[in-house]
């Protein structure tokens, strides 16, 4: 086993970045005092949280402020804006439309909506993973009431052209909203939520460089909900619950950093993730990057590894120090691949050994000079013992 840790797995969570610890430190020490208190000590605490709100609505380019509210992570958000806008609107309104490759904090709630007497309607994807937006022009009727669609794929990185979709979604039906799971594209491309024309949006703090346990939501002043926590009047009675101070301070001094790196995010870091992604290619016989050419986050690449497995790539770059993640989720004992590449119809011979790499700021050159140099060793061994030798036999002088 080796001592060295080589983090590639930005999109399930990142290193908090040593700016928002220091930024978050006073207010889990002396500055302890409930942000909603009368006195002038809670003055530190409520004024941290009005500028960490600032900060997050600069972030998203939103018109007020009062547009964003603080959650505890991208889950909450999802929940908030989906159920909250539900409950809130017209009842007679039944039907509401989704994709297929979204996040289970959005599909899982669809799908409980569902028995709950909802008309869903899952957009499907071409095998690159794009939306398919004659569908979704064709889906929205007079009683769809709500549209939710991410603006990143979290196992591709693909990237929804956001903008188009509300405007077909508001084209067909101005009364219909729009939520848009951000998590992905938050630090990784610029959200104006004003020029996209989105209704609610959500963002999780841990995917950008801040903490665990931390989220935001935005909610245009149009669009109303009713809360999910209901008690005292914090977050302006959308969300109840006494403000987590250092938390919301963390994800705003995050914010402000992400605004500042989004540049090396689209450049460096995607120069990184190419040189992974076409260095990966060129050496081994048996990989192919699942999005084709589609436009995607800079930090992102899936590649399927062709007639292997993808959990014994991730065990073998384990004790290498590499962290990475496979497109496959290990349900009640079988190995089900993952219901985005499955929709995407990645074929039966790269589904099972797919991998996500996702960098992040922190990514070095030399952690990818490393990948580089040890890939090729482990799937040729993990090939060795495939039972589909004639096929990587063929693949092999094929690609030769
Ligand atoms: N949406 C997307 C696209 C995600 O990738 C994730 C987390 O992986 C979430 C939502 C949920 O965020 P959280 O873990 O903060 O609840």
């Amino acid at each position: 086993m080796e001592e060295r840790l080589i983090y590639l797995d930005n999109n399930a969570t990142t290193k908090i970045d040593e700016r928002v610890l220091e930024a978050m430190m006073p207010y889990f020490k002396q500055e302890y005092a409930n942000p909603s208190s009368m006195y002038n000590f809670s003055k530190k605490s409520s004024n941290a949280i009005k500028e960490a709100r600032g900060k997050v609505k600069d972030f998203l380019n939103a018109k007020d402020e009062k547009e964003i509210i603080f959650t505890s992570c991208g889950s909450e958000s999802a929940n908030t804006a989906i159920r909250g806008f539900l409950n809130y609107n017209d009842k007679t309104k039944k039907h509401i439309i989704t994709s297929a490759v979204e996040h289970p904090c959005v599909l899982n709630v669809y799908r409980n909506l569902e028995k709950q007497g909802y008309k869903v309607d899952y957009i499907g994807v071409n095998s690159n993973g794009e939306i398919n937006l004659e569908e979704l022009k064709d889906k929205v009727k007079q009683d769809t009431a709500l549209v939710s669609i991410m603006w990143a794929n979290n196992e591709t990185g693909i990237l929804n052209p956001i903008e188009k979709i509300s405007d077909i979604v508001k084209t067909k039906n101005p009364d219909t909203k729009l939520f848009v799971d951000g998590v992905q594209a938050a630090g990784k491309v610029p959200i104006d939520v004003q020029s996209a024309n989105v209704d609610m949006l959500g963002i999780s703090g841990h995917k950008f460089h801040a903490p665990k346990g931390i989220g935001a939501l935005y909610i245009n002043s149009k669009t109303m909900i009713t809360p999910l926590i209901i008690g005292g009047h914090q977050e302006r009675g959308k969300r109840a619950g006494t403000e987590n101070t250092p938390y919301i301070v963390g994800i705003g001094k995050a914010a402000e950093l992400a605004c500042d790196n989004l540049q090396y995010e689209m450049t460096e870091v995607k120069r990184l993730r190419d040189k992974l992604e076409s260095g990966i290619v060129k050496s081994i016989y048996n990989a192919r990057v699942n999005t084709g050419a589609a436009q995607r986050v800079p930090n992102t690449t899936n590649i399927g590894f062709e007639y292997i497995e993808g959990e014994l790539i991730l065990l073998h770059l384990s004790d290498l120090g590499i962290c990475a993640s496979s497109g496959s989720a290990c349900t009640s004992g079988s190995l089900e691949p993952s219901h985005v590449l499955r929709a995407m119809n990645v074929p039966f011979t790269a589904i099972h050994g797919s991998i996500r790499w996702s960098l992040s700021r922190f990514t070095t050159e030399s952690e990818i000079d490393y990948v580089l140099e040890k890939l090729p060793q482990v799937i040729e061994s993990i090939a060795k013992i495939s039972p589909y030798q004639k096929e990587l036999a063929q693949l092999k002088s094929l690609r030769a």
